[in-house]
């Protein structure tokens, strides 16, 4: 039998490893890729592309290289724990390369429209409109993975601000943002406080006369640099903590993580403590921004009601005056026009189960992958969805009927709703380890820790306690890896490595007796808790 041929929309690092889980299911992936390189938003270029996500110069990944790796390919160790945006392509380019996976791409090819042919019901397969170098192709498809990102489009609320357009001065959104080499000596304001507004006010601010950053609710912030040094993300995501956190649920959740923050600097006493709750707003990260506020270098304000030619009037009634910039950071929102009427998105709203698949199509053969803002890396949680997805589209695992789809899509999105404060932002919001864990379980890949503790009790304290990486689910089941073992009991070395640029003693605190300590204390409060369900 031909094998089904399946087209992927977008060489990003999602279009990438589902280029690759095509192949491992033996499926034929032919991915279009709109631009003339692979690697998507981490493909830097000196002047925003049109429908691709742009990033600034000096970007730096905030998710570490444990937490963001595909399952089967570590980053190399000497690579820093958060890299710059040149070391996160060249780690794509390394694994396209590694897996072949280059010759399934056709660059400087863009999809116009994905459309159902006649005999869907029965066939499930989509015509796809291509354009290359002018050249209009239709090639029939019998499945689509959407890869084409979710950071593109620029959101600019105008409306939100009277005044704007009498402005005398350069306003701007933050996708179109470089360098802070222009803003030497001006007065900047910076609309948003996620992690662009975070990342472009400290920048600024090494130049700037002065930089303001407006924020409408304030926000939490979290360090990169966890504590001894850990990064945050590898130290707050294991399975451990995770059984803690649904244990002791959100008001304790809440409180830890806003003491830890506040312990750092008063989130109140810096004018930014927001009403709402730590777990209510996707995180921004920042270790530095405490630091150039308390040095007075970025001031923060509230939400700017309106401006006038050279000024901003915030809503607390104060003024400032002689404003050079306005900067937008105000995010982004998504959309999919070539999908036309196969998937609806309103206001960043999308009905997806599980946000993959829409729940709506007589056959389930196109999915959206990558599109999740998770509390921690987007990458491996494309790849488990790939891995999810060309299951299904084999014929290897089915989707439950619309009507179920639908009423999980429901739930799932109240719970966001109850959870999250109201914005735009947070429309596909999901955890990280939740996250992995569910699409594992669906792709049979999730460890069994039970029949683990018998047959490897190392391995099964680190899947326990240590940090939950993508590289745990090639252990078992479809799609194993003989190299995983081996690569979750390094993960610290790899952690340490980069770091190891002068020799010092006593440089290994693993086998401390505190650690070792603390870790038989957890074992027996884990056995306690576990023994009480
Ligand atoms: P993209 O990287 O956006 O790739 C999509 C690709 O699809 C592009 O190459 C585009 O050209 C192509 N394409 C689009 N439309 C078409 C079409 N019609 N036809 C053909 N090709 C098309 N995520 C993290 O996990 N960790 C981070 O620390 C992190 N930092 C970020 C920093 C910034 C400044 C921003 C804006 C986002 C960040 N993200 C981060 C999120 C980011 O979206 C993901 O890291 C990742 O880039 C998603 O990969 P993707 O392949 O899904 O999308
Ligand atoms: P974002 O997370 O959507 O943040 C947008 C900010 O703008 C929020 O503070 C939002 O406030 C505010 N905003 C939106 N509309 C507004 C309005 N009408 N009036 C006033 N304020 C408004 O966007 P982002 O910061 O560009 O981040 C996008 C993605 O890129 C995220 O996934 C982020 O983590 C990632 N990123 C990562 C890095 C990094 O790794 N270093 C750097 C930059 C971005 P509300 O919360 O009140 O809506």
């Amino acid at each position: 039998m031909a094998k089904k041929r399946i087209a992927v929309i977008g060489a990003g690092a999602s279009g990438l490893t589902c280029i690759k889980c095509c192949l491992e299911e033996g499926l034929e992936p032919v991915c279009f890729e709109r631009s003339n390189d692979i690697g998507g938003l981490w493909r830097f270029q000196e002047s925003p592309e049109e429908g691709r996500a742009s990033i600034y110069k000096s970007v730096i990944i905030n998710t570490s290289k444990e937490m963001m790796c595909f399952s089967d390919y570590p980053i190399p160790e000497h690579y820093p724990n958060f890299m710059h945006n040149s070391q996160v392509i060249e780690y794509f380019r390394l694994y396209a390369k590694e897996f072949g996976l280059l010759k399934y791409i056709h660059l400087k090819t863009t999809v116009c429209s994905v459309k159902k042919q006649p005999d869907f019901s029965t066939s499930g397969q989509w015509e796809v409109v291509t354009e290359s170098e002018g050249k209009k192709e239709t090639t029939v498809f019998d499945g689509v993975m959407v890869c084409s990102g979710h950071h593109t489009n620029a959101h600019l609320p105008l409306e939100s601000f009277p005044g704007i357009e009498k402005f005398k001065g350069q306003y701007f959104h933050s996708r179109d943002y470089k360098n802070p080499q222009l803003f030497s000596g001006k007065r900047v304001i910076i609309i948003g406080i996620g992690n662009s507004g975070g990342d472009l006010a400290v920048e600024i601010s090494h130049t700037a006369k002065q930089v303001f950053l407006s924020t409408r609710r304030g926000s939490w912030i979290m360090n990169r640099v966890g504590d001894h040094g850990y990064p945050i993300d590898v130290q707050l995501s294991s399975r451990f903590k995770n059984y803690m956190k649904m244990i002791c649920g959100e008001f304790i959740q809440n409180m830890y993580l806003e003491r830890k923050m506040n312990q750092r600097f008063d989130h109140a006493m810096f004018g930014l403590k927001p009403n709402h709750r730590a777990i209510s707003q996707h995180p921004t990260v920042n270790d530095d921004l405490p630091n150039r506020i308390i040095s007075g270098f970025v001031k923060v304000k509230g939400n700017v009601k309106a401006f006038t030619e050279t000024a901003a009037i915030f809503e607390d009634g104060s003024r400032e005056d002689d404003i050079d910039v306005v900067i937008f950071a105000t995010g982004y929102s998504f959309d999919f026009p070539f999908l036309e009427d196969s998937v609806k998105v309103v206001k960043n709203k999308i009905s997806l189960y599980k946000k993959v698949f829409p729940p709506n199509l007589e056959k389930p053969t196109l999915a959206m992958i990558g599109l999740i803002q998770p509390l921690g890396a987007i990458m491996p949680i494309s790849e488990l969805q790939g891995r999810w997805v060309t299951q299904v589209f084999k014929g290897l695992k089915t989707l439950p009927s619309e009507s179920e789809m639908k009423a999980e899509i429901a739930k799932t999105q109240e719970e966001m709703a109850k959870r999250y404060v109201e914005s735009q932002r947070h429309t596909i919001q999901g955890d990280y380890i939740d996250t992995m864990e569910e699409l594992a379980d669906l792709v049979g890949v999730k460890p069994n820790l039970l029949s683990l503790a018998i047959t490897d009790p190392k391995l099964t304290l680190q899947l326990l306690f240590g940090p939950c990486t993508p590289i745990q689910y090639r252990l078992q089941g479809p799609g194993k890896w003989a190299g995983a073992r081996n690569a979750i009991l390094t993960t610290e070395k790899r952690i340490r490595k980069p770091l190891m640029t002068r020799v010092v003693e006593n440089n290994d605190s693993t086998s401390s007796p505190i650690t070792m300590v603390r870790l038989m204390l957890a074992v027996v409060l884990f056995a306690a808790i576990m023994s009480y369900f």
